[in-house]
């Protein structure tokens, strides 16, 4: 670096431009001044640069030019704030003009590419013999990245300050250290109080092991996220938290303490439980719907429906009054329990249509009491004039009417709860949708009742009907044997008795068969048992069956020899005539019927083939039910729908089964086996 006419250059010599011979007496002097980590230069009285040190140009980023630039190294430089500061106004400049010393004033510096550097200034007069300013020196110390640490700390601060998330930190010995505005809100104590307290303060007594193991992982360096726990207030208060640790080092690397962040998760919490209990409740709901849209028996609804609906609103016991009215018109209640014995009850009758109680009664809607024994209408009906004595105390009370679709009030559910506030608007609002299911539940069972009755009705009138015809029909079919026995075979008028008999026989038939559905209905159909061969009622009755269906083959495909088996012979021959009958019947385009028997370990089997019009897959099961008959092929056939419901209960009685193997358009074929002993026959 150079020199050119500095004042007192007796200090700063030129440092590059050495002469070969030339003794410079100051070289340790410039030496220094040069490698000072500090920028420095000087300027002469005018203002132009004079001289320079290495560090200057580093933070000018580049060289002035000597004689020419003025003040400052930089070209630009700036205040603090951000404005341009003009050149002849920096701090070297003012120095010059004024005289003064100026200590550390900041400014910033921009070097050709941008780059700006914050420094402070430290400029200095340098006065001639005669005590005038011949020039000055100048200090530049860059603080840059003191700066930015110093920005960075205060950003760090307004973070920490501005956190919703409580953040803590602690010496490894449990000191808490800082503290800030969302610790305060959340634990209640300032700053100023818990600075120095320990942090156990913060812990319930039960989780005081908790800090050891917090500790224990700092100091192995681990940090850990989210860890849920609970910590307790200045108030007591216990409340869940999310707990994030971390360790703190010092410069070194050195762990001095811990950071915690604390998530007051209360709200989460919260609305985690709120959730569990929503899904809880909704698979109450649904189960309880299902159960009773399943169910029938009315009974059985009301307490699916009480036991459900009591543990759905915490009651202490629950209790549904269904208002019944009998066959004679006459009003009862019937009641289902839950959670309470029904003695409990019985001292207090039926909660009656009291004042308070009539918003349910009449089902115009709920009530919901926090506490019945302050409501002014309470207590004032004899004979108990409030709860009697002994019985269950109630203080919550909850009720809710279940209205039928067409008005009428069904009954109502009630609940009680020897506390008070328990029910809530949630629970009302379940147990609302709930009554309005219970209520078509009970429709439901109402109209299946009504239906059995008059099912029962009709299976009484066909028994009846069928015994009162079966009388003159065996009578009709006796006597026309009788006349007909008295025409010779000659006698023209014969045949129409012949074909009137046969007629009557057929009628007997199908009220035989009736009356054989009323007795299955009744639980009445005897059977009679006797060992016997089955190859030979076979062979009996497709003869039979042959002579009647002259259209069709029947053949008998048997094992030949014995199939002795112990049975009701002319119920299994009832079975016999139905199946090949029906095979014939249904088969009204094909000519064929194939019986086949055989004997298949300790029991017979027995299949009848036809090739007709066959049954649809979804029609196989129901064909089996009581008068069912196929609609649109079977319709024009003749038929009640009840020789296989028949059959099938005669095969059953014998522990024995029947089903069917069909194709639509193709043919079926029914098969029956039956075990050649009866083992169970004794107990039947
Ligand atoms: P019915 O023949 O008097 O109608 P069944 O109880 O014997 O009463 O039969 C019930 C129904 O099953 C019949 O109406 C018919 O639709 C069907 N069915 C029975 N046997 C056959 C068969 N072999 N082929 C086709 N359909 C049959």
């Amino acid at each position: 670096m150079i020199e050119s006419d500095l004042p007192g250059s007796t200090i700063i010599k030129p440092i590059n431009e050495t002469k070969p011979g030339v003794h410079y007496p100051y070289a340790t002097a410039a030496d220094f001044f040069e490698n000072l980590p500090v920028a420095f230069y000087t300027c002469n009285r005018q203002g132009y640069i004079t001289s320079y040190n290495h560090a200057a140009v580093k933070l000018w980023g580049r060289e002035p030019a000597l004689g020419k630039d003025m003040w400052c190294g930089s070209w630009k430089i700036f205040n603090p704030d951000g404005t341009e500061l003009p050149l002849d106004t920096c701090p070297m400049a003012r120095t010059l003009k004024e005289g003064v010393s100026i200590e550390g004033e900041e400014i910033i510096v921009q070097q050709p590419d941008g780059t700006r550097r914050n420094v402070l200034a430290y400029p200095a007069p340098i006065f001639d013999e005669t005590g005038s300013i011949s020039g000055a020196t100048n200090t530049l110390i860059d603080i840059t990245e003191q700066k930015k640490s110093e920005e960075k700390q205060a950003m760090l601060a307004a973070i920490v300050a501005s956190s919703d998330d409580a953040i803590i930190s602690k010496k490894l010995d449990g000191v808490i250290t800082s503290w800030n505005k969302a610790a305060e809100r959340l634990f209640g104590y300032t700053e100023q109080e818990i600075l120095g307290k320990h942090i156990t303060i913060l812990i319930p007594l039960l989780r005081r092991q908790e800090e050891q193991l917090i500790i224990d992982k700092v100091r192995n360096n681990q940090s850990f996220d989210h860890f849920e726990t609970v910590r307790v207030t200045k108030t007591g208060e216990e409340i869940p938290i999310s707990l994030t640790v971390s360790p703190i080092h010092d410069s070194k690397g050195q762990i001095i303490g811990a950071s915690k962040i604390v998530r007051d998760i209360s709200r989460q919490k919260s609305s985690e439980n709120r959730l569990r209990q929503y899904a809880e409740n909704l698979e109450i709901l649904n189960s309880v719907g299902k159960a009773i849209a399943e169910d029938l028996d009315i009974q059985s609804i009301l307490q699916k429906v009480t036991n459900a609906t009591t543990q759905l609103t915490n009651a202490a016991f629950g209790a549904f009054f269904h208002n019944v009215t009998n066959e004679h018109g006459q009003f009862y209640q019937l009641y289902t329990l839950s959670g309470a014995p029904k003695e409990a009850f019985d001292k207090f009758g039926m909660p009656r249509n009291t004042a308070v109680f009539h918003p349910t009664f009449t089902g115009q809607g709920v009530v919901r009491v926090d506490d019945i024994t302050k409501d002014p209408r309470y207590g004032k009906n004899p004979p108990h004039f409030g709860m009697p004595e002994g019985h269950l105390s109630v203080v919550s009370y909850l009720a809710v009417p279940v209205t039928s679709k067409s008005g009428s009030v069904l009954g109502g559910l009630f609940f009680g709860h020897p506390e008070p506030g328990i029910f809530t608007a949630d629970h009302e609002q379940l147990i609302s949708a709930i009554a309005v299911q219970t209520a078509v539940a009970l429709d439901n069972a109402k109209l299946y009742e009504e239906i059995k009755l008059l099912n029962a009705k009709k299976d009484e009138f066909i028994g009846l009907a069928s015994h009162e015809l079966k009388t003159p029909v065996t009578s009709i079919s006796g006597y026309l044997q009788i006349i007909e026995q008295s025409f010779t075979n000659e006698d023209r008028n014969k045949i129409f008795i012949s074909k009137a008999r046969s007629q009557v026989n057929k009628l007997a038939a199908l009220i035989s068969d009736l009356l054989d559905v009323s007795k299955i209905q009744t639980g009445k159909l005897p059977l009679t048992f006797s060992t016997f061969d089955l190859a030979g009622l076979l062979k009996e009755v497709t003869e039979i069956m042959q002579q009647i269906n002259p259209l069709h083959q029947i053949t008998l495909n048997s094992d030949a020899g014995n199939l002795t088996v112990e049975a009701d012979y002319q119920r299994i021959e009832q079975v016999l005539i139905n199946l090949i009958s029906n095979a014939v019947k249904y088969s009204p385009d094909a000519d064929r019927v194939i019986v086949n028997a055989c004997k298949a370990g300790d029991k017979i089997r027995v299949s009848i083939q036809d090739f007709g019009i066959g049954i649809e897959p979804e029609q196989q099961e129901r064909i089996f039910s009581r008068f069912y008959r196929v609609e649109n092929l079977a319709a024009h056939m003749s038929g009640l729908g009840i020789g296989l419901y028949i059959s099938q209960e005669i095969v059953k009685r014998h522990h024995g089964k029947l089903w069917v193997k069909s194709a639509a358009g193709k043919g079926s074929t029914f098969l029956f086996e039956i075990p050649v002993m009866q083992v169970g026959r004794l107990v039947d």
